[in-house]
C-alpha cells in the first residue's frame, strides 16, 4: 500500500483505528472522518472483503459519506464508519461483538456505531453491553425516536419526492403523478405506501416479483420487471433498491423528468450527476433525501447521552427541514451551472470547516 494518507480517499480523516483482537478473532476498521459538528456517526457493516485494502477503502468512503450526510441533515454529529472484517463464513460471534463494543468504548465517545450491512438490531444490543456508544437499538414505547430506521427513511423520501414535483413539475400534490419505484423492501414499501395515500400512480418493480405484486394488489399499483422498471416512462423514477445504478447506458435510457430515491450512492461515478444534469433530469442527491434514518438514531443517541429519550416529534421537526434543503441544492444548481450533487457536496464540505 502506498503511504496511506496520500490515498485519494484518506481525505484528511481524522483517525483511523485499526482493533485487533486475539482471543475473539475480531479484525475491524473504525474510521472517524470528521468531529467538526460532533461525535463521528455511522453504522458497523460486516464484511467479508477480498482483501484487507478493500476494508481500509470501504470504511474511508463511508465514514467521509457520513460526514456529508449528519451534516445535510443537520445533526450535530460527525462522520465516521466501521468495518469488521468477517471470513469467507461470515462467522460472526459474541466473543467478537463484545471486543468490538470495548474497542469503541475505548474511544471514549469519538465514535457512535449503528447497524449497517450484515449487522442486526440484535448484534448492537450485543455491543452495547460492552459501550454507551451505540445506537439503532430497540425502542421501548410509542412515540419514541429511533427503532428501526426505514420508516423514518420512507418519510424523508415522499416528502423529497414531493418537493421535486413542485420544484420541477410545478404541482403542490401527488395527484395522478406518475412514479416508477425500483425496490419495495423496508425503504421502497414505506414510500410506496406514503405516495398511493397521497393520490400518485404508481409503478413497482423488486426482484422478488411476488413481493412486489402483493404490495401492487394492496395499493393499486401496476408492477413491471425488474429490468423494465428504469426505463418505465414516468415523472419520477424513484431508486430504492441498489447503488451505482445510474451510469451512461441506463442515464441515456431513462424516460423521466425526476430521480428521487432512497438508494445509497446512485450515481456509478462522480461524472453521472452531470450526465443527468445535462439530460435535464432533476436528481434528489441520495444522502440528502435518504437522511431520515439517521435523524432518528441519531436523536435517539443524543438524547440519551443527555439523559432524556428522544422523541418522534424532534424527528419529524428534522424530516421537514429536507424539502427546503434539496429547493437549495436545486436553486443553486440552476444559478451556477453545477450538478446538485456537486452542489450538495460543497454545501456539506462548508458544514463540515473544508470548503
Ligand atoms: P431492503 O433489503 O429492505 O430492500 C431492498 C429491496 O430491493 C429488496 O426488496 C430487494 O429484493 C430489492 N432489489 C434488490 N436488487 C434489485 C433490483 N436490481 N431491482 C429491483 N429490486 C431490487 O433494504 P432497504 O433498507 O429498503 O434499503 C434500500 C436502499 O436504501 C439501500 O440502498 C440502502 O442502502 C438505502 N438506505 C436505507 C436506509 C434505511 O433506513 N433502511 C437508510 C438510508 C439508505
Amino acid at each position: 500500500m502506498t503511504a496511506f494518507w496520500t490515498q485519494p480517499d484518506f481525505d484528511a480523516h481524522e483517525m483511523v483505528h485499526f482493533v485487533h483482537d486475539r482471543e475473539s478473532g475480531l479484525t475491524a476498521i473504525i474510521a472517524v472522518h470528521s468531529s467538526h459538528l460532533g461525535p463521528g456517526a455511522g453504522g458497523t457493516r460486516f464484511w467479508h472483503y477480498a482483501d484487507p485494502e478493500a476494508a481500509v477503502r470501504d470504511a474511508l468512503r463511508l465514514s467521509r459519506g457520513m460526514s456529508y450526510k449528519n451534516a445535510m441533515a443537520g445533526l450535530p454529529l460527525g462522520g465516521g464508519k466501521a468495518v469488521i472484517l468477517a471470513d469467507e463464513n461470515r462467522t460472526k460471534t459474541p466473543e467478537m461483538l463484545a471486543a468490538f463494543g470495548a474497542a469503541i468504548e475505548g474511544l471514549g465517545g469519538q465514535y457512535v456505531t449503528a447497524e449497517d450491512v450484515g449487522i442486526s438490531e440484535a448484534d448492537m444490543v450485543a455491543v452495547s453491553e460492552k459501550t454507551q456508544h451505540v445506537t439503532g437499538l430497540p425502542v421501548r414505547g410509542d412515540g419514541l425516536a429511533g427503532g428501526d430506521p426505514g420508516p423514518f427513511t420512507a418519510i424523508g423520501i415522499a416528502k423529497g419526492i414531493e418537493a421535486a414535483v413542485r420544484y420541477r413539475l410545478g404541482k403542490d400534490s401527488m395527484e395522478g403523478v406518475h412514479v416508477a419505484l425500483q425496490g419495495t423492501g423496508s425503504v421502497g414499501g414505506g414510500v410506496a405506501r406514503l405516495l398511493a395515500k397521497a393520490g400518485a400512480r404508481l409503478t413497482l418493480a423488486d426482484i422478488d416479483a411476488a413481493g412486489a405484486k402483493a404490495l401492487a394488489d394492496e395499493l393499486g399499483a401496476e408492477t413491471v420487471t425488474a429490468d423494465e422498471i428504469m426505463t418505465t416512462p414516468c415523472d419520477v423514477f424513484s431508486p430504492n433498491a441498489l447503488g451505482a445504478i445510474l451510469d451512461a447506458q441506463s442515464i441515456a435510457k431513462l424516460d423521466t423528468r425526476i430521480v428521487a430515491g432512497g438508494a445509497n450512492n446512485q450515481l456509478a461515478r462522480a461524472e453521472h450527476g452531470r450526465a443527468l444534469f445535462e439530460r435535464g433530469i432533476l436528481y434528489a442527491p441520495d444522502y440528502v433525501i435518504n437522511a431520515g434514518g439517521i435523524m432518528s438514531v441519531g436523536t435517539e443517541y443524543l438524547a440519551r447521552r443527555d439523559g432524556r429519550v428522544g422523541k418522534v416529534e424532534e424527528v419529524h421537526a428534522l424530516l421537514d427541514q429536507i424539502p427546503g434543503r434539496l429547493e437549495a441544492i436545486w436553486r443553486a444548481s440552476e444559478d451556477i451551472g453545477e450538478s446538485p450533487d456537486v452542489v450538495a457536496d460543497r454545501m456539506a464540505q462548508g458544514l463540515i470547516g473544508r470548503e
